[in-house]
C-alpha cells in the first residue's frame, strides 16, 4: 500500500532521516518506534507532503505522492493526528470532525461556511455522519463542548475522530497516547484494533511499548535518523541494536521509577 524508498530529509546540517525504505501492507498496524529526535515525526511529514523529501520518493496505492500539495494526500486516502494536536479550540467537537471531514468532501470549507442553499442539506447529512465519528471515540457527551475545554485525554480522541473523518485508507497516528493514563492508554488500543477491523491500515508512532507491543503487526525502528531494525513485536524486543539504542532506555525508566 505505501512504500517508502530511500528517503532522505535534511534541515540545513541535520539529517532528520537518513535513506530510509520500508512498505506497509494493507490492513495492519504498523508501529514506528525509536528515541525521541528519531526523524519520526519528520517522516510523518514526509508521508502527508508536508516537506518533499529531499531524496528518495513514496509511493501510495502504485502512484508517486511525494511533492504532492498536502490536500491531495488527504483525497488519496491519508490522513493524520499531530504530537503536538491541532485541533480548533473555538470549535465544538463536531464543528472540529466537520472540518475533516470537508478536507476529502466536494463541499470545500469556505462553501459550506458561506451556507449556500443548496449546502445546507449536505451538512445535515454532513453532521450526521460526523456524528458516527464522534460516537466511535466514546465522545458522545461532548458535541457541542468547544474543543478548547477539553482535556487532554478528549482532545487525542478528538484528533482520531477529526481524522478518520477524512475517510483515510491509511491512517497516520503521531503519539495518540502521549500523557493518556493507563485506562485512557488502554482504551486507545482497543480502538485502532477496531480501525484495522474497519479495514483501515494503521502507521503508529508511540512510546507506549504495552500498546505498541499489543496492537502491532510490525515494528520499524529509528534512531538518529536512521532505520535500525524491523519486524514483529517478538524479534524487536530481542534486537540488539534496539534494546542498546532505545528499549534498555525504557527498562532503565522504568527501574527508576
Ligand atoms: P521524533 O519525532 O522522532 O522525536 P523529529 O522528527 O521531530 O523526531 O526530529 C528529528 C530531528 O530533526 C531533530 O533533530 C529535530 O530537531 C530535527 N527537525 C525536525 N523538524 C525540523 C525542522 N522543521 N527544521 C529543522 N530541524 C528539524
Ligand atoms: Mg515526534
Amino acid at each position: 500500500m505505501l512504500r517508502v524508498e530511500n528517503v532522505t530529509q535534511s534541515f540545513g546540517g541535520i539529517v532528520a532521516n537518513k535513506d530510509i525504505s520500508f512498505q506497509i501492507v494493507e490492513n495492519s498496524i504498523v508501529g514506528l518506534i525509536g528515541p525521541n529526535g528519531a526523524g519520526k515525526s519528520t517522516l510523518f511529514n514526509v508521508i502527508s507532503a508536508i516537506y518533499k523529501p529531499t531524496k528518495g520518493k513514496i509511493m501510495f496505492n502504485g502512484k508517486r505522492i511525494d511533492g504532492l500539495p498536502p490536500y491531495r494526500i488527504a483525497t488519496l486516502g491519508i490522513s493524520r493526528t499531530f504530537q503536538n494536536l491541532q485541533v480548533f479550540r473555538n470549535m465544538s467537537v463536531i464543528e472540529n470532525v466537520m472540518v475533516g471531514y470537508h478536507t476529502n468532501s466536494k463541499t470545500g470549507m469556505i462553501q459550506s461556511a458561506l451556507r449556500l442553499p443548496r449546502v445546507l442539506k449536505e451538512e445535515e447529512d454532513v453532521y450526521t455522519k460526523c456524528l458516527q465519528f464522534v460516537k466511535f471515540v466514546g465522545l458522545e457527551n461532548d458535541i457541542e463542548i468547544l474543543a478548547g475545554n477539553l482535556p487532554l485525554g478528549k482532545l487525542r480522541l478528538l484528533e482520531l475522530a477529526r481524522a478518520l473523518a477524512v475517510k483515510p485508507k491509511l491512517l497516520l497516528l503521531d503519539e495518540i497516547a502521549a500523557g493518556l493514563n493507563h485506562n485512557e492508554t488502554k482504551k486507545m488500543s482497543g480502538l485502532i484494533k477496531s480501525i484495522k477491523d474497519k479495514g483501515i491500515t494503521v502507521l503508529v508512532v508511540e512510546h507506549d511499548m504495552d500498546l505498541v507491543m499489543g496492537i502491532c503487526d510490525s515494528i520499524i525502528v529509528l534512531n538518529q535518523g536512521e532505520k535500525i531494525a524491523e519486524g514483529t513485536p517478538y524479534e524487536i524486543q530481542q534486537d540488539e541494536a534496539v534494546i542498546k539504542a532505545y528499549l534498555g532506555e525504557e527498562v532503565k525508566e522504568s527501574v527508576a521509577n
